[in-house]
């Protein structure tokens, strides 16, 4: 498949949509997820042009997991989390549906389940106030 540069993902980049940001530098984004499957539920994103895991340098792939890494160690801190679920999606036949490479970072807790997919979008005041924490737990550099 070829990049669509008006997919919204890369409109957020643009800071042509908005997002509940919660990480940024020159080559990745952090933002909360508009339809969160738990509370918490971060996106990271590499800002280069990659349609999916198959279609990522490997430098800015490696760069952009470093950065999940860091968002989830935030993730886990601010929601108290038993665990934290990191997924990636590549191709319609895998469930993907922003096709702009992304990390789906959950928090999750013991016997609790998650909620469908990209199905309800939570409220502006929610995800403002869980970006908040999970800007305040960052790890340092
Ligand atoms: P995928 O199905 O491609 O793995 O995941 C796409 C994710 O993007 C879904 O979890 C969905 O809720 C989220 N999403 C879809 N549109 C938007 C949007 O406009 N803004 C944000 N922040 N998340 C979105």
């Amino acid at each position: 498949m070829k990049y669509d540069a008006e997919n919204v993902f890369a409109k957020i980049i643009r800071d042509e949509a908005p997002a509940h940001r919660v990480y940024e530098d020159d080559s990745t984004l952090a933002f909360m997820d508009i339809m969160p499957q738990v509370d918490g539920h971060t996106l990271v994103i590499p800002k280069c042009p990659a349609v999916d895991i198959f279609d990522v340098p490997a430098e800015m792939l490696t760069r952009t997991i470093a950065v999940t890494q860091r968002v989830a160690v935030a993730v886990r801190s601010a929601f108290s989390a038993d665990g934290v679920m990191v997924a990636q999606l590549s191709g319609a036949a895998a469930g993907q549906t922003v096709f702009h490479l992304h990390f789906h970072v959950l928090p999750r807790h013991a016997g609790i389940d998650f909620r469908l997919h990209a199905k309800d979008v939570a409220p502006e005041a929610v995800l403002a106030e869980h970006a908040e924490r999970i800007r305040q737990a960052l790890p340092a550099d």
